[in-house]
């Protein structure tokens, strides 16, 4: 049965409606959630409502932020991840008890048959990134590679593409008709949902079947986050006009 992968929601609600509609439109009933739920954007507690109920939820490096102190943050991440906070902290809302219960318990990786989930990488699951241009650094793509037992998905930084154990990265242009899944181990990058980063402004995501992988771009009114996001004095202005480029 297919999947619908997403990751990198960051608050952004406009994005995560657009892809739940899209994924509803295609009758897909499983969906899984990478991490970094919450974090930058505007709407945390209504992006962490719909993603409660997905089958398979990790833990990001910003979800852990609005738990505990941000530790290598930028300052103005630093900021939103304390703006984040207080939304959840808020009494006056009373489901933020079961929200904060909800992040406090979700696992750093998953595995499922031969798919493993991690935010980050298989190696530091929480915190590591894996950019496109690390295939030219054959060491830490090697050492990746030899921890991942088969086919492994991840999220962070917010960059779609498909890594080969040979030191290829397959962006998703690269990939009309998507990618097919052979005997040899992958490592694939499902890109972000509320705040992708290689310059299309659209929401991604991935969908997966025992055989194939292909992405999803959504068109999202991001002018509405955007201006969420310039109205909310803790979050930079900057969070919602790098939307409109999608970097
Ligand atoms: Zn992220």
């Amino acid at each position: 049965m297919t999947r619908a992968i997403l990751s990198d929601i960051h608050g952004n609600l406009e994005a995560l409606r657009a892809v739940l509609d899209d994924i509803d439109r295609r009758g897909i009933t499983r969906l899984h959630c990478l991490g970094d739920i919450i974090g930058y954007g505007p709407n945390p507690r209504e992006c962490l409502d719909l993603v409660r109920s997905f089958e398979i939820c990790l833990l990001g490096n910003h979800d852990q932020a609005a738990l505990f102190d941000p530790e290598g943050f930028s300052a103005g991440a630093e900021r939103a991840a304390f703006w984040t906070r207080q939304q959840l902290e808020t009494q006056t809302d009373p489901a933020n008890l079961e929200r904060l219960k909800f992040l406090a318990e979700l696992p750093r990786t998953r595995q499922d048959g031969d798919f493993l989930f991690v935010h980050g990488s298989v190696r530091a699951p929480l915190n590591e990134y894996v950019f496109p241009e690390d295939i030219y650094n054959e060491r830490k793509i090697q050492k990746i590679f030899a921890m991942i037992p088969r086919y492994c998905f991840q999220g962070h930084t917010h960059v779609p593409g498909v890594f080969t154990s040979d030191c290829r990265f397959l962006r998703p242009a690269d990939l009309p008709a998507g990618y097919r899944l052979g005997s040899e181990k992958l490592m694939v990058n499902v890109g972000s949902v509320g705040q992708p980063r290689d310059n299309d402004p659209r929401a991604c995501y991935l969908l997966l079947d025992d055989e194939r992988l292909q992405y999803v771009r959504v068109d999202y009114p991001w002018r509405t986050t955007r201006d969420k996001i310039r109205a909310i004095a803790d979050l930079d202005d900057f969070l919602g006009d790098r939307l409109e480029q999608g970097k």
